[in-house]
């Protein structure tokens, strides 16, 4: 983390500040944002949240979530609040791409610029950076930014704690991944702040619909592929399938888990022909093999480790050959 005392001082007079995140927001997206900005708030700072699209229905429950600019919906309110923006806040994200077609409104406003993140490999494009990728989600670095400016945990009221814990609770896969001694000291301390974890988990894992429920079991009965060799595992869903099924964004939301559900599994993809004709594909690993670095190399993409995403220019067909040509290379480290 850089100086504490600079961030401390850019926040000691109430400013303008704008608070955004990635594309197709997460819960630790939406959730490490309107925490940020109910906490900055308490302070008299003026806060917008900005998101590049639409976020999931699940999160509804999330306090102040109908006070956010979405730039798909609202492109000139956007556009509008990056800048008057005195300070910039950008979350979850590391990369410009992230935030396309925004990153123009990032690069060129004279904004005071701060990233928190937990991503591998952050762009050099902002002035402060808390960047730490041992750090399970961006809410747990919210909350450590939080007592780093020197608040007592009593500051965090019951509104900013849900936002918090949303965003560990989906990030660490309801505390399976990315853990870490704090993540448990901090829902820990969220939960003395009156978090319901209950409504919480009842809302976001409890809200399929029948529909939800039919693409996944056509996902798991006709479009996963398990190559026992390269201990992985492929599940794909055509244009068609988008059609049929009338699939809409977040509905394959945690399909790709499902592969490293069977023994012997290391790595899962989830790779999809989306009605628009692009390929974007989804990677999962367990231990030592990093899609990162796949995702990277291979299919423009990034993330953390064990957790990456990446897009492809070629057929449905031709990439998820090239993701077996590329495979035996990443598990390689599986015989060191
Ligand atoms: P998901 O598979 O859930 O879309 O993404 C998994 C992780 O990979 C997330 O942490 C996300 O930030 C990252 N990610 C997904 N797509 C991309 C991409 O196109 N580029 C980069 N750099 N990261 C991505
Ligand atoms: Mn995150």
């Amino acid at each position: 983390m850089d100086d504490i005392n600079e961030i401390k001082s850019k926040l000691s007079l109430p400013s303008n500040i704008a608070i955004i995140t990635h594309r197709n927001p997460d819960g630790d997206a939406i959730g490490s944002s309107l925490a940020l900005k109910l906490f900055l708030e308490l302070f008299g700072h003026r806060c917008t949240v900005i998101l590049p699209s639409e976020y999931p229905a699940v999160f509804k429950y999330l306090p102040s979530l109908d006070s956010v600019s979405v730039f798909d919906l609202n492109q000139d309110e956007v556009r509008s609040s990056l800048s008057h923006a005195d300070i910039i806040f950008c979350l979850d994200f590391n990369g410009l791409d992230r935030i396309d077609p925004l990153a123009l409104n990032i690069t060129e406003s004279i904004a005071y610029k701060a990233m928190i993140d937990h991503h591998l490999d952050p762009e050099p494009f902002a002035d402060w950076y808390m960047s730490d990728t041992a750090s399970s989600s961006t809410c747990e670095l919210i909350y450590r930014f939080i007592e780093a400016l020197g608040h007592a945990p009593h500051m965090i009221n019951k509104d900013i704690a849900t936002c918090l814990f949303t965003g560990i609770l989906t990030d660490t896969g309801s505390f399976k991944y990315g853990t870490n001694p704090e993540v448990y000291r901090i829902a820990s301390e969220l939960k003395k702040l009156g978090v319901d974890d209950y409504m919480i988990n009842d809302a976001i894992f409890n809200s399929w619909t029948h529909r939800q429920m039919t693409i996944l079991g056509h996902a798991l009965r006709n479009r996963l592929e398990v190559i026992p060799e390269l201990h992985s595992g492929i599940i794909f869903l055509t244009k068609s399938d988008y059609h049929k099924y009338q699939i809409a964004r977040g509905d394959t939301e945690g399909l790709v888990n499902y592969i490293l559900m069977i023994k012997g599994m290391h790595v899962a993809a989830f790779i999809r022909e989306m009605p628009h004709g692009e390929i974007r594909l989804s990677l999962r690993s367990k231990g030592e093999i990093s899609v990162q670095e796949l995702a990277r190399k291979h299919f423009n993409g990034g993330g953390h480790k064990n957790a990456s995403g990446g897009s492809s220019t070629s057929s449905l067909e031709e990439t998820i050959t090239k993701l077996k040509e590329v495979l035996p290379e990443f598990i390689s480290v599986l015989n060191d």
